[in-house]
């Protein structure tokens, strides 16, 4: 997997100040996409053990909330299992922090898999231009997109 870009101070995804990961690839190619750039599973730098280990440094600063992860699409093929490893890894190594996901795929389709042991908040489904949402601060570009707490309550 590769990710074209990792925040190490975010406030614009998710509640509180975050670390975000942007994944690379997206095979959905919803009409209006905010980052059509992001499709391509070959931008950007290569994830491994070291990009784990940073963000879990990055995750251990106090006033960090949690881990948001974006793309692309993180529930993509290729994706899903270097996903699960990170989150696993930072669920291991700082429980407290909670952890965000935005895929452009269903919920219902992916709630039996392993990653979601790790999830606090999945925001889910595709882009869809005709519902966009007009005002600022929603965790969702369209209003067809679902916050959905997997572990209520964690922030
Ligand atoms: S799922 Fe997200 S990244 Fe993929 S095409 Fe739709 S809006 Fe773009």
């Amino acid at each position: 997997m590769k990710y074209a870009q990792l925040r190490e101070f975010d406030t614009a995804n998710g509640p509180g100040v975050r670390v975000s990961i942007f994944v690379s690839g997206c095979t959905l190619k919803c009409k209006g996409c905010f980052n059509p750039k992001s499709w391509d599973f070959n931008a950007g730098e290569e994830f491994t053990e070291e990009t784990i280990a940073r963000i879990i440094e990055l995750l251990k600063r106090d006033y960090i909330t949690g881990l948001s992860i974006l793309g692309g699409d993180p529930f993509e093929v290729q994706n899903i299992e270097p996903v699960t490893e990170l989150c696993k890894a930072v669920k291991a190594a700082v429980p407290e922090k909670s952890i965000w996901l935005w895929t452009g795929r269903k919920y219902e389709n992916y709630a039996d898999q392993p990653i979601m042991a790790y999830l606090d908040t999945v925001v889910d489904g595709p882009y869809v231009e005709k519902l966009k949402v007009k005002e600022q601060g929603k965790y969702f570009g369209s209003t067809n997109q679902r916050v959905i707490a997997i572990k209520p309550f964690n922030a």
